[in-house]
Order: structure tokens, then sequence, then C-alpha cells
């Protein structure tokens, strides 16, 4: 049995004041049975973890480097994120991939890094409109798991994120028959890399999520959770969701 897990990945958004006031919103309690984690900007980790310390919520990065330190201006390490109390790490997000040129091969080094040391790691993967709509939605994301996966010695509690990337930040949502297929996909690529427990992965959607449409997809077999962007800024809409996901 998979516990859910909903996670808020807060991107470029926020400040000190609207950190604490998002936070007070969800601190008055958490369903037990889900598991939720919010993703700020690094400058915020701090004052959020502080705030989220008797909580149930956990607190973690949207990146990391692959390198452990060094002379690599304005990157963060894994262990770094660790030492301050961040618990996950959110990689190859496609902001990051198209934006930064994230390649699988990349994603591969942070997840080693991330795993190292001892952050929950949430592997983004997904396709473009253009790839799907010229046949390639699975070919690509069997691609990105088989590239950030195969090289890695430990695994352990990995959560893989579907995110197509047609539908985030858009108001487009994949149906639950789309995702559900593409996360069955996923499973069924994740059983066959070494050191990976498929049936215990946790794969969450991504892409426009909210509360009309969360426990539509939650109810899909192998959908185990959300990694939510826009909604998880208000307090309602992402309670409402972590909510949905617990019942
Ligand atoms: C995301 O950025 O990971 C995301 C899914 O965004 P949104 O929910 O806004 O589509």
């Amino acid at each position: 049995m998979r516990k859910p897990l909903v996670v808020g990945n807060w991107k470029m958004h926020g400040s000190r004041e609207s950190v604490t006031s998002l936070l007070d919103g969800l601190l008055d309690g958490t369903p037990g049975t889900v598991d939720v984690a919010v993703c700020p900007v690094y400058i915020h980790l701090a004052q959020a973890i502080e705030q989220c310390a008797n909580s149930e919520i956990a607190v973690g990065a949207q990146d990391c480097s692959q390198a452990d330190s060094g002379a690599y201006t304005g990157e963060v390490s894994a262990s770094m994120l660790a030492d301050i109390g961040a618990s996950c790490v959110i990689l190859g997000h496609s902001e990051r991939r198209a934006y930064h040129g994230e390649s699988d091969e990349l994603v591969a080094g942070k997840l080693t890094a991330a795993v190292t040391a001892g952050l929950l790691p949430i592997v983004c993967v997904g396709e473009t409109r253009e790839q799907r709509e010229a046949g390639e939605a699975e070919s690509v994301v069997k691609t990105q798991i088989l590239g950030a996966l195969s090289a890695q010695s430990s695994l352990d509690g990995l959560v893989v994120a579907y995110e197509p990337v047609w539908a985030i930040g858009t108001g487009l949502t994949a149906t639950p028959e789309q995702a559900q297929a593409m996360h069955a996909l996923i499973r069924a690529t994740l059983d066959r890399v070494a050191g990976v427990d498929a049936a215990a992965t946790r794969v969450l959607y991504g892409g426009s999520v909210k509360p009309g449409n969360a426990a539509e997809l939650f109810s899909q077999q192998d959908i185990d959770g959300a990694l939510v962007g826009g909604a998880a800024l208000e307090a309602d809409d992402f309670r409402a969701i972590y909510d949905a996901a617990a019942s």
C-alpha cells in the first residue's frame, strides 16, 4: 500500500511574509494518511523549515547541484539542503530542463547527490505537446526515466512525478485515463530498473491539479498523489487537494 504524497512546488514565488501566512493556513492539521511537503525557493527554506518544525509538513527544495561542494557559483548542494533540515528535493522539473538545459544525465547526477545526502528525490518526467502529438509521449517518458535512474546504486524512497509539459500552468489537465495510462507505463518501466521496487514507488501526477480535478485523478490505480504548482500557492486550494488524497 503506497501512502499518498502531495507536494507543493512554489516555484519562484513568495516573500518572507507570504511564506509565513501560507504556512499558517496549512499548519492547523494535515490528514495523517497523506504525506504533505512544500518546496519554496532556496532563500525561504530555513524559515519554512523552522515554521514547520513540529508539524506533519515536510519542506524540500526545487533543485540541487550534482556536486557536493566546490567552485560552482550559485549552486546549492544536496548535503547543504539536508544540513538545514530539508527532507526532499524536486529534480528534473520541465522548467529546469527547458530554461536551464538540464539533460537526463545531469538529472541522474543530481539524483545520486540527493540519495547520498538522504533526501527524498522527486524525479520529474513528461512530454511536450509536440511530442504527444507526434505519438512520442511514451518513448520520451521511458527515456527520461531510464536515463535518470539506470546508473544509480541506491534508490530508496524514490518518487517519480509525471508532469506532461503541456499541462503545467496551462489549465489543461491530462484526463484521469490519460494520466493512469502513463502512470502504468512508468511503473512498468520502473520495474525494469535494478534497485527499484516499482510496486512501492510513488508516482505523482502534476499539471494543473486543482481542488476540482484532484479526487478523480487520485482515484486512478497508479496515481499516488500530486506535484502541485499554482494551486499550492493558495492554502485553501492546497488543503483541498491533499484532503482529496486522504479520502
Ligand atoms: C508544476 O510546476 O510542477 C506544476 C504542476 O504546476 P501547475 O500545477 O501550476 O500546473
